[in-house]
């Protein structure tokens, strides 16, 4: 999601290329009011992703996004009024085949469900989803995804896993408010790695407080640590322990900066020691193992150069992109 004031749309369409470098694969603008439904026009026409409108309460805000040509509206229908609204914005949708996705959170749960349940729980959550889905289904409105994000990371995870023995719709997964980006990457690794891995999720969203360029980085560490998919660099570094001859904290932080635009997977490994290193990361296709004054430079566990201290990091960045480059 972009963190810019959606109105501004140089600054908007700046932020979407920096995420689409990234990898980014889909992006939502947050819709406040009619100057930002408008300027998605100007953004959807700069930009090479899909792009989603994120909208609260405000019918009128999801027309106009619709008509300036977005390719998903977040909306929750219970949300938007009285029936003719709801009518008005799905006629939108369906005119121009947009999906709905219907976003249930746990911090903007209906009155009336939160009572009835007492807290924020699974069940208050998908029933929540299962009223916002009835309203659409009645109107005969099927392009459906649905997320249920809540910060509490159990709950979150019970509810998409009831949810999903319900309705068949595809899934938006999060992990919502989860944090700075150190402990947020955490929560939503947990969170959202529970849930892909029991195969639960069509589309993610890591959710940080910082950079958005981190959110994407930190999405694709989840999915290529769970393999489902192949993109860029898996970077490997050991603890180190007192065998380490090499600072792979600062080594191993430089080569992920220089190495970061490359697409090719490749699995990269930095070890503190000659001893374990080449051994213990045998299945990487290149790595760095320390030793006194030099660095060994492997592939696949087989040392194929040995180069002095200072020269280290400059020789498996290039053995990196010589693998990238074929
Ligand atoms: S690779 Fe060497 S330095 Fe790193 S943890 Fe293993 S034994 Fe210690």
């Amino acid at each position: 999601m972009t963190k810019t004031d959606t109105a501004d749309v140089s600054a908007t369409v700046a932020q979407i290329h920096e995420l689409e470098a990234a990898g980014c694969q889909i992006i939502r603008c947050a819709v406040p009011d009619e100057k930002a439904a408008y300027a998605l026009g100007e953004i959807k026409k700069q930009i090479n992703i899909p792009l989603v409108a994120d909208i609260h309460f405000n019918y009128k805000l999801a027309v106009i996004s619709a008509e300036m040509g977005v390719d998903k509206l977040r909306i929750n229908p219970g949300n938007i009024g009285d029936l003719d609204k709801i009518k008005t914005v799905v006629a939108a949708a369906k005119e121009r085949k947009i999906p709905i996705r219907i976003g249930v959170n746990a911090g903007s749960l209906e009155k009336e469900i939160k009572r009835k349940h007492g807290e924020v729980s699974a069940k208050a959550l998908v029933e929540s989803a299962l009223k916002n889905i009835k309203i659409l289904e009645d109107l005969k409105f099927k392009d459906i995804v649905i997320s249920i994000k809540a910060t509490s990371i159990p709950i979150t995870i019970a509810a998409y896993r009831m949810l999903a023995k319900k309705v068949k719709y595809p899934l938006h997964v999060g992990i919502t408010e989860a944090g700075i980006p150190r402990i947020g990457a955490v929560r939503s690794a947990v969170g959202i790695g529970v849930l892909l891995a029991e195969g639960l999720g069509d589309t993610i969203r890591v959710s940080l407080t910082g950079d958005p360029v981190e959110e994407v980085r930190v999405g694709y560490e989840i999915l290529k640590s769970l393999e489902l998919i192949k993109h860029g660099l898996t970077i490997l570094s050991c603890p180190t322990c007192g065998r380490c001859d090499i600072d792979v904290e600062a080594i191993a932080e430089e080569v992920e900066e220089r190495t970061r635009e490359i697409k090719t997977p490749l699995k990269v490994a930095i070890m503190g020691c000659e001893v374990n290193g080449p051994g213990e990361a045998a299945d990487s296709d290149v790595g760095l193992a320390g030793g006194r004054g030099v660095g060994l430079i492997f592939r696949r566990g087989e040392v194929v150069r040995k180069v002095a201290e200072d020269e280290m990091v400059d020789a498996l960045v290039d053995e990196i992109e010589s693998l990238a480059i074929k």
